[in-house]
């Protein structure tokens, strides 16, 4: 089914929940909605569901507006954090339940074949209390799949499983539903979630879309300056740019040197993903100096805080190094990767 939100928004007393919102969900797609708490996300959810009325604006499911189709006649499937099994039934029974309530044929075996494609065969004559977090998730998940429903709304379903559970849960999951070719919206406030599982990823502040693209777009072309610090851990560096003349500029009271002649001839906004620096000797050519306050490691990598400027802290993701906190050295980094971003409007300009 395909999913079109048009002008949605809804207002609470003193909040506007959701903006004016945009968007077209294609039939089949996983569609994520990613932002921090309050950004609106459950909201949404919530009007695609029919549980919360939209203050103005339109939902279409295929060509038909849904405004007024109550909940229980759009032919959707929510899964929602807390897995709202019946706990006086067994597994099997709460994965029948929805087709008995809509009266559907070939119960026993749509159940069956349902719950051998999630792996509870061996668990159906259980209650849900003697089951793990996962065993309960995949239960609700299967409860959700077993009546073929048109869309998927899922707010964040993973969010109760320890971190192993919730990977394999993850991979799971997109196989499911690359498997049914279900249209799915899911909500979380993960990233690493929104760029593992969406086909298209939407971020959301304060009610607004900063933008939806594919994970690939949004990391590597975040569209503003909210975009480029929500995504990436730690998240990008960024500073204001002052260009004198054609290879410096000042950042605040400091010049800094710019390796090559620079491509903006106005005050932008630079920025550089820590993954993208690398550490090299003090007094390298065309390497911006500093000095490194402290070091996170990772195991498997490094964080290092590379003073650079009174006030300039930047990050350095990189694998294991000979450095210690306070030593000097310089931070180089491709042109090709610099993203540039206007300083009023903010948002990302190209060249
Ligand atoms: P998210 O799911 O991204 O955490 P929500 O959609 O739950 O965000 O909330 C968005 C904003 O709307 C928040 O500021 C929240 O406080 C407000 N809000 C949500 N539900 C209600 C409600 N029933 N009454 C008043 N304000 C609400």
């Amino acid at each position: 089914m395909k999913i079109r939100l048009q002008d949605l928004t809804k207002q609470y007393r003193h909040t506007t929940a959701v903006n004016n919102l945009n968007l077209e969900i294609t039939s089949g797609e996983f569609l994520v909605v990613l932002g921090s708490s309050g950004s609106g996300k459950s909201t949404t959810l919530n009007m695609l569901a029919g549980l919360e009325a939209p203050t103005s604006g339109y939902i279409f499911f295929n060509e038909h507006i849904v405004n007024q189709t109550p909940p229980g006649k759009r032919d959707i499937a929510l899964v929602f954090q807390s897995y709202a099994l019946y706990p006086h039934m067994k597994v099997y029974d709460n994965i029948a339940f929805p087709l008995k309530i809509r009266k559907e044929k070939d119960i026993h075996q749509k159940v069956i074949e349902t719950a051998g494609m999630l792996g509870l065969s061996a668990l159906l004559q259980k209650y849900p209390k003697e089951l793990s977090g996962g065993e309960k998730q995949r239960v609700a998940l299967a409860r959700a799949l077993v009546r073929k429903p048109q869309a998927f709304l899922m707010d964040e379903p993973l969010s109760n499983l320890d971190a192993p559970l919730r990977l394999s849960a993850r991979g799971e999951l997109k196989r499911l539903q690359r498997k049914s070719n279900i249209t799915t919206i899911y909500v979380t406030h993960d990233q690493t979630e929104a760029l593992t599982l969406g086909d298209r990823i939407v971020i959301m502040d304060k009610g607004n879309l900063q933008q939806i693209g594919t994970p690939e777009e949004i990391y590597l072309r975040p569209g503003n300056v909210f975009v480029a610090g929500f995504i990436g851990t730690p998240p990008m560096n960024m500073i204001h740019v002052e260009p004198c003349g054609d290879r410096s500029f000042f950042s605040g009271e400091t010049r800094f040197e710019f390796p090559v002649p620079l491509p903006v001839k106005t005050n932008c906004i630079f920025g550089i993903r820590p993954e993208k620096l690398t550490i090299a000797p003090a007094n390298t050519p065309s390497a911006i100096p500093g000095m490194i306050e402290y070091i996170e490691y990772l195991g498997h990598e490094l964080i290092s805080h590379v003073k650079i400027a009174p006030n300039i802290t930047w990050y350095v993701k990189s694998t294991a190094e000979q450095i210690r906190a306070g030593d000097l050295v310089g931070l180089k980094f491709s042109c090709d990767d610099i993203h540039w971003f206007d300083p009023i409007t903010q948002v990302r300009i190209e060249f």
